[in-house]
């Protein structure tokens, strides 16, 4: 997927490297395009500010039990910004010395920023999320009413998003009942938007469901060719449009059915790519270049395949 090397906790203990460092860490990292696709914005940007040519962005596998060690290290070793993924986004909380308000309400962060106090922690999953649904679909999420499926990580994220942009109404999908409860609870009480959340079975939606909604897939099913959709769309009133955070493989079982029932979709690869810009934007303090990093995510994918 990318011939970019992954680094361990022992490389970085032994680190050296005389330029600004940047990384992703993930425990599995082998499937991430953040190197591509930020190296790519990095040689752009040198082309107008020769800085950016000594800037360069590396990924790791650290597992999580190695975290608070990592987190120390990346800072001794003078890391200007790591971006998380799984499982690190809301194990990092608890390292941080601030926490961005966008990401205070979803527990969980995404991006550090070495400050001289410490980490600083963001959120860019809830930006790239409304950012990519309005680039692929043409849709605000603060007009659409939400049908969200998932209660895990992102699927909190998104329903945080769309509390804070005060959505006309948002319906929560997910297999496990106590997992869904768990997400309702937490985010009934963190906005002052006066709908509350409404959760739901997705192998019985409600009839209530409204029409014309935008439907997020948030769980992850269809990362496996063989995995079922997580809601049969011809069983709800007809929506709008359905965005799949999933981009690889780019074509769900559920894209397939919006497709074949003409209904707007899209996949996840435009929430990554504009998560990943917000994350660059905040470390480099510059506008960064999109269409850049869309290019470079697609050929990387496209290695893959
Ligand atoms: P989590 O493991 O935290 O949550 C998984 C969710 O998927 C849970 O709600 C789980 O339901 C549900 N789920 C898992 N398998 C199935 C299934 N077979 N049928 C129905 N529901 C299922 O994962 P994340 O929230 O971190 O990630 C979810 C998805 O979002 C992943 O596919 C990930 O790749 C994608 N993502 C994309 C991003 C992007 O930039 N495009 C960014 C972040 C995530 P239950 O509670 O019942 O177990």
């Amino acid at each position: 997927m990318s011939a970019d090397p992954i680094y361990t906790l022992s490389d970085l203990e032994k680190w050296s490297f005389n330029g600004t460092a940047l990384a992703v860490l993930g425990h599995p990292i082998k499937h991430s395009i953040s190197p591509p696709m930020h190296n790519a914005a990095l040689a752009e940007m040198a082309r107008t500010e020769p800085q950016f040519k000594a800037w360069r962005y590396f990924r790791f596998d650290i597992p999580p039990d190695d975290l608070p060690r990592a987190l120390d290290l990346f800072r001794e070793k003078k890391f200007l910004g790591l971006n998380l993924t799984v499982p690190h986004k809301t194990l990092a909380v608890k390292h941080v010395s601030k926490i961005d308000d966008a990401a205070r309400p979803i527990g969980a962060v995404n991006t550090l920023k070495n400050t001289a106090p410490g980490w600083h922690g963001y959120n860019t999953d809830g930006y790239g999320l409304s950012a990519g649904i309005r680039e692929t679909l043409g849709c605000n999420i603060q007009e659409q009413h939400i049908i969200l499926l998932g209660a895990g990580g992102a699927a909190r994220g998104a329903a945080v998003e769309c509390r804070q942009r005060a959505t006309p109404s948002l319906w929560i999908g997910n297999r496990t009942k106590e997992n869904l409860d768990a997400l309702l609870k937490d985010i009934g009480s963190s906005s002052a938007h006066p709908a509350s959340p409404r959760g739901f079975d997705p192998h019985n939606p409600p009839v209530d469901l409204p029409t014309g909604a935008l439907v997020i897939n948030a769980t992850s099913a269809g990362l496996r060719p063989t995995d079922e959709p997580p809601i049969d769309l011809s069983r709800i009133p007809r929506p709008a449009a359905v965005y799949d955070m999933i981009y690889n493989p780019p074509e769900t079982r559920l894209l397939a059915q919006a497709r074949s029932l003409n209904i707007p979709a899209a996949n996840g690869l435009s929430m990554l790519i504009h998560q990943g810009a917000r994350a660059l934007e905040i470390w480099s303090e510059r506008p960064v270049p999109v269409a850049i990093m869309r290019d470079a995510a697609t050929a990387a994918l496209n290695q893959g395949k």
